[in-house]
């Protein structure tokens, strides 16, 4: 839609005249003019309220409408695979990420929520988000989920949630469709730069993520602009040793690999390399940001707030009202 700011004005000059034509023409006649005059100038509070609404949309839309025309439509569509479940820090983490990803042009944000329905929560976290999205659900079974007391490091997390997002690209994108996939755990902490370094990715790009692994940062070792080996700590053997949250995969090659997949009983650290090893080779790794030398995401993570006095109060029947969403 192309709204001129002068049609805008024109229109705004026209029924400001008519309007007081009409007043005038009142003023002309044998009657109680007071209430006609107080009824024109009424209207004309009334038109001039609607304009300036006007003005302000077509304002909005002018800076919208400059954004896509000058590259939005030409960008590859980036894929943000996140899995996601239910505990007390859940609507934060969603809320911060989200609200990252509202400054990303061209994103689709792919919310698989390990759960064996969609949650209200989320449901409508993703509905007033203002982010283009699919919301899909899958919940691990019972023999590979966490228990309460294991650490967390004993399985991997959101395996079938991403799984099941990969199945959802592969149904419904066709090959010829340009975009890049990545997946953003819910509790990452993203600079918006990042996105720009994934956009232009051709098979698989990596860059190095921050606070992981027990080190300040891990990173793939750059030489000559080719990936020739990694900084890591732990499990260096690995074939790919990198975390999740250290790459993207160019859609094309996704749908092109219909088979590739995360696997369920991947050994430990050995997931990203379940994928990644039936994809590429190292030497056909992209690196991006300044040939992994800057920390653009950072594997962060919240702590489990405690709820000693929650608990204290609703053994009392005070606990706090249930109905208020955290
Ligand atoms: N996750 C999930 N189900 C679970 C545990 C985790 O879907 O039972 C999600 C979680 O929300 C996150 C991702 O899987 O987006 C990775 O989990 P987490 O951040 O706990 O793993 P870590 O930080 O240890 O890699
Ligand atoms: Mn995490």
């Amino acid at each position: 839609m192309k709204v001129k700011l002068k049609n805008v004005f024109v229109i705004y000059f026209l029924v400001s005249v008519i309007g007081l034509m009409y007043a005038l023409l009142q003023l002309g006649q044998p009657c109680d003019c007071s209430q006609h005059l107080r009824s024109a100038s009424d209207l004309m509070h009334g038109k001039d309220k609607k304009i300036s609404q006007l003005l302000s949309e077509v304002k909005r839309l002018q800076a919208r409408g400059k954004d896509s025309e000058l590259e939005g439509q030409a960008l590859p569509v980036i894929y943000a695979i996140t899995p996601t479940y239910a505990r007390l820090v859940q609507k934060a983490e969603l809320v911060r990420i989200s609200q990252t990803f509202l400054h990303v042009k061209n994103f689709h944000w792919i919310v698989v929520e390990d759960s064996p329905v969609k949650t209200q929560l989320v449901s409508e976290l993703l509905a007033q988000s203002g982010l283009r999205f699919t919301h899909l659900h899958t919940e691990t079974p019972k023999e590979h989920k966490l228990k309460e007391s294991d650490p967390n490091w004993l399985k991997p997390r959101g395996v079938e949630q991403r799984n099941l997002a990969l199945q959802w690209l592969r149904e419904n994108r066709e090959l010829s469709e340009e975009g890049v996939v990545y997946f953003a755990d819910d509790d990452n902490t993203y600079s918006l730069r990042l996105f720009d370094e994934i956009r232009s990715t051709k098979r698989v790009s990596v860059w190095p993520v921050g606070l992981v692994g027990g080190l300040r940062f891990e990173r793939p070792l750059v030489e000559k602009g080719r990936v020739v080996g990694f900084y890591t700590a732990w499990k260096p053997n690995r074939p790919f040793p990198m975390d999740m949250a250290g790459f993207a995969i160019a859609l094309q090659l996704l749908l092109a690999n219909r088979e590739a997949q995360f696997d369920m009983l991947a050994e430990r650290g050995y997931l990203e390399s379940s994928l990644l090893q039936s994809l590429v080779s190292i030497e056909e790794l992209e690196p991006r940001a300044d040939n992994c030398t800057k920390v653009l995401v950072w594997h962060t993570r919240s702590e489990k707030p405690k709820m000693k006095q929650e608990e204290l109060l609703q053994k009392q029947g005070l606990g706090s009202d249930p109905s208020i969403e955290v």
